[in-house]
């Protein structure tokens, strides 16, 4: 089969490697439907060190059932299935509380003897555990949005959740990428009064509006700051969710919070170090966000999504084969495309 193999930054190569194969009883091989490219795929195209042997990468897919294990009970061939952003088994003390991304027996996707998700086809570990099946469509726009609950659709409801985003509030978004989109859609779906993206890109903020975000604040940094501040009376934001990653998104976050509100990070940061000092203490503020549970998360956002409520697949604006990977890449890297869809 076709599969993506990155060897170094810029490097994205499209190769024949071996067809996916069961390798344990609870594995599915799983014919990829739809696949996409994202925004934290960039950061190894932008940085990786060059690898002899490359590897492979994507992890956000939905796909045909084609071969199930012997012990799989929840899937059967013909299935359609999402796979979230990493595979875990869903039933230890981990999961059980809704953290599948520290699945003591789970792992990410291109890892070594693990497929990635940017290819024909998947040999999916833990399938019972991984997978959630999706009733069978032909509709585009319910498939691109099913398939964001691998990951930016469900990343962007994390934020909120964490940030506690809830009826009747205020909330700021750092970042008009797909997650940041993601971000202000899930924050309307849990009832958010007033929503500020901050976004500079005329075609990302347009979308955001039509989310729901209510402004829009383009200007960063100290200005940045001030303005979200003078759209809150002086106050800031009950909540913020902070969907870029940069230690300037993060300073951002910090300086248009509310006191007593939250900051949730869901951006993978590229720092270790921020301003959680005495400023942040004296107003109370929680610094919180992480990796997000999309397995956690999936069966609670499937309903709205097959019901048409929320159509998060408009984040896609860009639809490729798996031959076209390398230069999806660099479409998303030059931001010529918000989020590319890979139809194999
Ligand atoms: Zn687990």
């Amino acid at each position: 089969m076709r599969a993506t193999v990155i060897y170094g930054a810029g490097d994205v190569r499209v190769e024949t490697v071996p067809d996916p194969k069961l390798a344990e009883p609870t594995d599915v091989v799983l014919r990829v439907v739809r696949s996409c490219i994202c925004g934290s795929d960039l950061w190894p195209y932008a940085g990786m060190e060059p690898s002899e042997h490359g590897r492979r990468i994507g992890h956000e897919f939905l796909g045909i059932v084609e071969e199930a294990g012997a012990e799989v009970t929840t899937l059967a061939k013909g299935d359609l299935a999402v796979a979230p952003f990493v595979w875990s088994d869903n039933t230890c003390e981990f999961c059980r509380e809704g953290l599948q991304t520290s699945c003591l027996h789970g792992g990410g996707w291109g890892a070594p003897g693990v497929d990635g998700g940017q290819g024909e086809a998947v040999r999916v570990p833990q399938a019972d555990g991984t997978l959630v099946k999706l009733p069978h469509t032909e509709d585009e726009d319910l498939l691109a949005s099913m398939l964001t609950l691998s990951d930016v659709f469900s990343t962007g409801h994390h934020a909120a959740v964490k940030a506690q985003v809830r009826e009747g509030q205020n909330v700021t978004v750092i970042g008009d990428g797909a997650v940041g989109l993601s971000a202000v859609l899930a924050a309307k779906r849990l009832g958010a009064e007033r929503i500020v993206l901050m976004g500079r890109h005329r075609a990302r903020t347009d979308l955001g509006r039509e989310f729901g975000a209510t402004d829009v604040v383009a200007e960063r940094g100290e200005e940045g700051i001030e303005k979200v501040r003078e759209l809150t009376g002086g106050r800031g934001t009950h909540a913020v969710l902070e969907c870029v990653g940069t230690r300037g998104a993060f300073e951002m976050g910090i300086g248009v919070v509310r006191a007593g509100g939250a900051v949730s990070r869901v951006g993978l940061p590229q720092y270790e170090e921020g301003p959680i000092g005495v400023g942040v203490f004296r107003r109370n503020v929680t610094v919180t966000g992480g990796v997000a549970p999309a397995r956690h998360y999936i069966p609670e956002l499937l309903p709205d999504v097959l019901d048409g409520k929320v159509q998060p697949g408009k984040v896609f604006d860009r639809t490729i084969d798996v031959e076209g990977v390398p230069d999806g890449y660099r479409a998303m890297a030059d931001r010529e495309a918000l989020k590319v869809l890979i139809k194999p």
